[in-house]
């Protein structure tokens, strides 16, 4: 659906020039950006794509950075989300009508700059449930469909109902349900629309809470610390479990600077699982249900003694063989291309025994643009 365009940009609009992006980044990686704004209002994008199209600048998007990799300056814009905005939609407002007739569903309406943990907070707080396993996910909500953030056996697709986006090619605004986002695991159709950036993001939350708690340690945890029966257990202690659980087990960025992971779980078919198995009989892979396997790339990793290994700077976390690291009191800032130095040589240590190539998550970025780790 295509809205009018009623926003005509700001004419003496103008960038920031020279901005130090090293505490924009997750992984603290020193980078400077010729042009920088911040988008805080519609009009701002309009400015901006009107400003990169008469200087004819390379454009990149930066929410909470959480999940980018900089390898270099950045020779153009660099536009950081920050709208605002939480508002609750009835179905009658909604661009693209429910597809179940559910009383219990709420639509909330969230503007792309807002801070994703916070929102799952809040949405809690207003008896809105559904995101309570997403919690302490780093990144803004605009960010949420670009990879179909998921964890703890719950993925965005769950709860997102539709998208609103403006392309930066035309200045056009339109809105895409959940299904025309084409969501999968680590994967939506804005990887493949590079121009498309989400402004504002619809979640269809429940009044009724529906707990998952099979997945991961979720359960053991609780029954740990609350113990009580499992029909009484609440959101908020599902959200506490999912908080006290990833704080073990994952590096907080402000101390240790980390993407999260830094591979995707490989899909591979049963054959494959099994001929794999047979070498390592402790392989560590879930079922899916199209007669593939899901293999836990961080146990892959492990077993290749990669765990801890550190060098100029950059490594592996010493209890996550998923998380590339910059080593927090390393005197000298390491480079992206440290890091993804570091990648490749995984990469390729992974793929010589066992025949799977690891795919990159976070997103690369070079002076002038995205680029791929087999382009470096
Ligand atoms: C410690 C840690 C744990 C993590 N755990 C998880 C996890 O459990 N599950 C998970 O899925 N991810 C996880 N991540 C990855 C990351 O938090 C998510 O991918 C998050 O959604 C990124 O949000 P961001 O705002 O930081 O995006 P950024 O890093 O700023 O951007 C990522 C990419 O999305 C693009 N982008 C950002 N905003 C928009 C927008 N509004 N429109 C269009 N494109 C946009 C950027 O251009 C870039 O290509 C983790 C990261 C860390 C550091």
């Amino acid at each position: 659906m295509e809205l009018t365009l009623n926003n005509p940009a700001d004419t003496d609009w103008a960038p920031q020039t020279k901005v130090d992006l090293q505490a924009f980044n997750t992984l603290s990686l020193p980078a400077q950006a010729a042009f920088y704004c911040q988008l805080q209002q519609i009009s701002d994008l309009f400015a901006a794509q009107q400003y990169c199209q008469a200087q004819e600048l390379n454009w990149m998007l930066l929410g909470g950075g959480s999940n980018v990799v900089l390898t270099d300056d950045f020779n153009g814009l660099v536009m950081h989300m920050q709208l605002s905005g939480k508002n609750w939609l009835t179905p009658e407002q909604l661009h693209h009508p429910p597809a179940v007739d559910d009383d219990n569903l709420v639509y909330l309406s969230v503007g792309a700059g807002e801070h994703w943990d916070e929102l799952v907070a809040w949405s809690l707080d207003q008896g809105a449930y559904g995101l309570q396993n997403l919690s302490l996910i780093p990144g803004l909500v605009g960010a949420a469909p670009i990879q179909n953030i998921g964890a703890y056996g719950v993925e965005l697709a769950h709860v997102l109902h539709e998208v609103m986006v403006f392309d930066f090619a035309t200045g056009k605004q339109f809105s895409l349900s959940a299904e025309q986002c084409e969501l999968a695991y680590r994967d939506s159709i804005f990887k493949r629309q590079s121009n498309w950036l989400v402004v504002n993001v619809t979640l269809a939350l429940s009044r009724k809470p529906q707990i998952q708690i099979d997945y991961g340690d979720i359960a053991a945890h609780l029954e740990a610390t609350v113990s009580i029966p499992s029909a009484q257990i609440t959101p908020q202690q599902v959200r506490d479990a999912v908080i006290a659980i990833r704080r073990q087990k994952l590096p907080d960025p402000a101390n240790i600077p980390n993407v999260g992971s830094f591979f995707k779980n490989p899909v591979v078919s049963i054959d494959k699982a099994e001929q794999i198995r047979s070498q390592w009989p402790q392989l560590v892979a879930y079922k899916q249900t199209n007669q593939q396997v899901k293999i836990a790339a961080g146990w892959l990793i492990d077993q290749l003694g990669w765990r801890g290994y550190n060098k100029a700077g950059v490594g592996v976390h010493k209890h996550q063989a998923l998380v590339l690291v910059q080593l927090a009191n390393s005197p000298n800032k390491s480079t992206g291309l440290e890091l993804l130095n570091l990648a490749q040589q995984i990469q390729a240590d992974v793929e010589r025994h066992f025949g799977i190539r690891l795919a990159v998550e976070p997103r690369l970025f070079a002076n002038t643009g995205e680029i791929s780790i087999d382009a470096i």
